[in-house]
């Protein structure tokens, strides 16, 4: 068959490498410590869980409305305009998780040839939904600043120009765990502003996040009519495979985006969206006991670490750190699980050769485990 062009220029995820490579290991008997997974290793909250069941007893089973329910349009701009931010009911979509968001934004805003910059290390999936969209990546790295953005602001005045159409932003940010300065997003701001770009703000760590203040681009002034903010539900309230995330933006970019939406995926499940009615509004405890177990543990890794002599940029958010290791970090993070049975993201994957991605949402008892192992067989 002849493929599309869309989707032959887009890779492979590299990840995907490492997760093969773990599961052989695993059905060879081999106990393998999975640091590479993105998603928090805590159960659903049960209220959550309650109010989906509820939403099914009572019917909730058919077609929803394409751009959401009305009831959790309206929970997410309240939560959205408790966090200072303009938008109405009207202004969101409520998403199949917070991916779908992103690709709806991509196909809205991208045309064939436009420029779209990222910010490396960044999350997989920017380029390929970059790519399907026909844009042309403009990459500022951000590793050696310690993964930070206000330090970076020159490189991307220098990338930033009339030309770009797009500038993808997500703080705190997969896979660095970083948290964007106030000053750092007024410099996005400032760029936006004077090149006339549109602005993706992917939130989606926004409650993880252990002290700096989280700043959503949308609320900072000339940004909320060029900003599309991203957000979701699955990892503040560990609902991964629920699939529930939303966007929110001005009314026309929802006009449009809720094209692609109604065409592809019709709507998120329609049960799972009283599911987020109730994660929105009742739910703060269990997030920030989540939040406390994920701080306990950066802290707890980061000791370890440095215990061998091993000192990674200290992640502000997520549940991400950025472990630097070999030049060729694919080989170190295949090796790695071959001879010490942990699985790591390599770098590179992320834009970022020379480290290896490293998710602590697992047990102290686990990532104990997995540095003792890496120790022993010398791979810190
Ligand atoms: N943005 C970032 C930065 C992510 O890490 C993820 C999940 N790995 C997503 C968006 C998508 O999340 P979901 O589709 O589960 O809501």
């Amino acid at each position: 068959m002849e493929f599309a062009d869309r989707v032959t220029r887009v890779e492979p995820s590299a990840t995907l490498a490492v997760s093969n490579l773990a599961k052989e290991l695993e059905a060879e008997g081999h106990d393998v410590v999975d640091l590479s997974v993105g998603e928090p290793d805590f159960e659903t909250p049960e209220n959550i869980v309650e109010a989906a069941e509820e939403s099914v007893e009572r019917g909730d089973t058919g077609y929803a409305p394409s751009n959401g329910v009305p009831e959790l349009r309206e929970a997410i701009a309240t939560k959205l305009q408790d966090d200072g931010l303009d938008y109405e009911a009207g202004n969101v979509i409520v998403t199949p998780g917070a991916k779908q968001a992103l690709f709806e934004t991509f196909q809205t805003v991208v045309d064939e040839g436009d420029e779209v910059v990222l910010l490396d290390p960044a999350w997989v999936s920017y380029e390929a939904m970059a790519k399907v969209a026909g844009g042309d990546l403009t990459r500022v790295d951000l590793s050696p600043h310690d993964f930070q953005l206000e330090t970076a602001l020159d490189d991307l005045a220098d990338a930033v120009s009339d030309d770009t159409e797009l500038l993808v932003v997500n703080s705190p940010s997969n896979p660095t765990g970083a948290v964007y300065s106030r000053a750092a997003m007024e410099g996005v701001r400032d760029l936006a502003v004077e090149h006339d770009v549109t602005v993706i703000s992917d939130e989606i760590y926004q409650h993880i996040n252990y002290g700096p203040e989280h700043v959503s681009l949308a609320g900072l002034d000339g940004m909320y009519e060029r900003t599309v903010t991203i957000n979701g539900f699955s990892k503040a309230y560990s609902m991964t495979g629920w699939r529930l995330g939303y966007l929110a933006a001005p009314e026309d970019v929802v006009a449009e985006a809720g094209k692609i939406q109604s065409h592809s995926v019709s709507s998120a499940t329609h049960f799972v969206q009283y599911a987020g009615v109730e994660a929105l509004e009742n739910t703060d405890v269990a997030v920030e006991e989540m939040v406390e177990a994920f701080a306990e543990r950066r802290e707890f890794l980061l000791d370890l670490l440095a215990e061998h002599g091993v000192e990674p940029a200290t992640p502000e958010g997520a549940f991400y750190m950025m472990l630097p290791v070999d030049e060729d970090d694919e080989s170190w993070c295949t090796n790695a699980l071959e001879d010490a049975h942990v699985a790591t993201v390599p770098g590179s994957a992320f834009g970022a050769p020379g480290y290896a991605r490293i998710s602590y949402a697992n047990s102290k008892q686990r990532l104990a485990e997995a540095v003792e192992r890496l120790a022993a067989e010398d791979y810190l």
